[in-house]
């Protein structure tokens, strides 16, 4: 790469949730900050988060909402930057918000509001920012990286990697980070879809005709266990419950729902002394939604009055009933993927910093370091702690 450069303190690559965060830490540190993304925009993700709403933040976030081969490594940036100082943030530009649920919080107006806070805590530390130029070629040398960027050569000792992960491919996301990981010798934890969608084929393809349908379960995989509203589509499960799942889910496993969480043990049999004339149909119909319970009546196979089936019978269907098997044969992919598990191995970051230990003044933050949050405001947490953990340092 020939030619004079402009230089500047540090480049980040990457306008979206972190490198915005990042930048504007580190601006109004007196960094002088080059700002770049591929994208016409910035926050394109930060935009269609939340219906429109941006779930900014969740006030319950810590280390145990996260996924990652090392659970310990998000602990030091969470602690430093916490949901209250990103809700103190939002409140000094006079941004309404509720909590919906769980913690979650979102804006009363829209996610442009966050997009426009952030560029002018970009704009308050003078922050330059460069849109439609993706880094065609990194050089690293003498302790400079120099990137072409467009048609143009720009040069910093510190380069930021905040290009996220490929969830929604179609909004412009890329395995970018990966790609500028390996070449830097960091290893990657294998990137796959979460947050996602999981579908059903076979046996369970009946299931799908209940496209629409959603009630509130408790949905296991792995380790995770979630109570939330699951939904049935046209391709399989969706809804809160299984996006969380989804992200413990691996091929070939199964994900178990306990359809009726509230109910203890032995329900079922004392339905039949309360109600012996009443159906296996009947009676998960008070429960459920008609068509989920029609289905799940149909396939337990019990027919006739409470009174005619044995207690033992009973017992089995409420077994099947709290832990109900389902073997997804994929998931919707990266295409209807809200987050990518895996990344840039922390191993090979500082806590810290979030800076490479073998490459001096590259850093990995955000979503493309393997570090996931659940559903429910937790990955714009990481997001903007591991942004202001990276700005800090700069
Ligand atoms: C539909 C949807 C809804 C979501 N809702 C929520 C929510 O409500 N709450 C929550 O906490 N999380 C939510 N998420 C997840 C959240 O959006 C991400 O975890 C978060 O945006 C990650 O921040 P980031 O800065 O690491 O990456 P991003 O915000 O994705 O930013 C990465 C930026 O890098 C740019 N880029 C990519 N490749 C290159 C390249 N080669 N060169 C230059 N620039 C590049 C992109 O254009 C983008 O601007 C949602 C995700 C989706 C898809």
């Amino acid at each position: 790469m020939a030619g004079p450069a402009l230089t500047y303190d540090a480049i980040i690559l990457g306008a979206g949730a972190a490198g915005m965060m990042a930048a504007s830490a580190a601006g109004q540190r007196g960094r002088r900050i080059l700002l770049a993304d591929h994208a016409d925009a910035p926050g394109k993700k930060i935009l269609i988060s939340g219906g429109g709403r941006c779930n900014f933040t969740n006030l319950r976030a810590g280390p145990d909402n996260y996924l990652s081969a090392n659970p310990h490594f998000a602990r030091s940036a969470l602690a430093r930057y916490t949901p209250a100082d990103f809700l103190e943030l939002v409140e000094s530009y006079g941004i309404a918000w509720h909590e919906k649920t769980l913690g979650q919080l979102f804006c009363d107006g829209s996610a442009r509001q966050v997009v426009a806070m952030l560029l002018d805590q970009c704009e308050r530390g003078s922050v330059e920012l460069k849109l439609g130029h993706g880094a065609s070629a990194i050089d690293h040398a003498d302790g400079q990286f120099r990137l072409a960027l467009g048609t143009g050569i720009v040069s910093a000792p510190r380069l930021v990697i905040a290009t996220g992960g490929p969830s929604i491919p179609k909004m412009g996301a890329t395995g970018f980070a990966y790609d500028v990981a390996r070449r830097f010798g960091l290893k990657v934890v294998e990137p796959r879809p979460a947050l996602v969608p999981l579908t059903l084929g076979g046996d369970e393809t009946l299931f799908r005709d209940l496209s629409g349908v959603a009630t509130e379960v408790v949905a296991s995989a792995g380790t995770g266990r979630f109570r939330e509203a699951a939904l049935f589509t046209h391709r399989g499960l969706s809804g809160p419950a299984i996006l969380q799942a989804s992200s413990y889910w691996r091929h070939g496993e199964e994900v178990a729902i306990d359809f009726l969480p509230d109910r203890a043990g032995g329900w079922l049999v004392e339905e039949k002394r309360a109600r012996p004339t009443a159906t296996i149909r009947s009676t998960l119909g008070q429960a459920l939604p008609d068509r989920l319970a029609e289905t799940l009546a149909e396939r337990l196979a019990l027919t006739g009055n409470l009174a005619d089936l044995s207690d033992k019978a009973l017992a089995s269907a409420e077994v099947r009933l709290a832990g109900w098997t389902f073997r997804p044969n994929g998931t919707e992919g990266f295409a209807k993927a809200e987050v990518t598990i895996g990344g840039v191995a922390t191993d090979g970051l500082s806590q810290k910093t979030l800076e490479a230990k073998t490459v001096p003044g590259l850093h990995f933050i955000g979503e493309g370091v393997d570090v996931t949050g659940w559903l429910g405001g937790y990955n714009f947490q990481w997001a903007w702690a591991s942004g202001v953990a990276c700005g800090e340092a700069l």
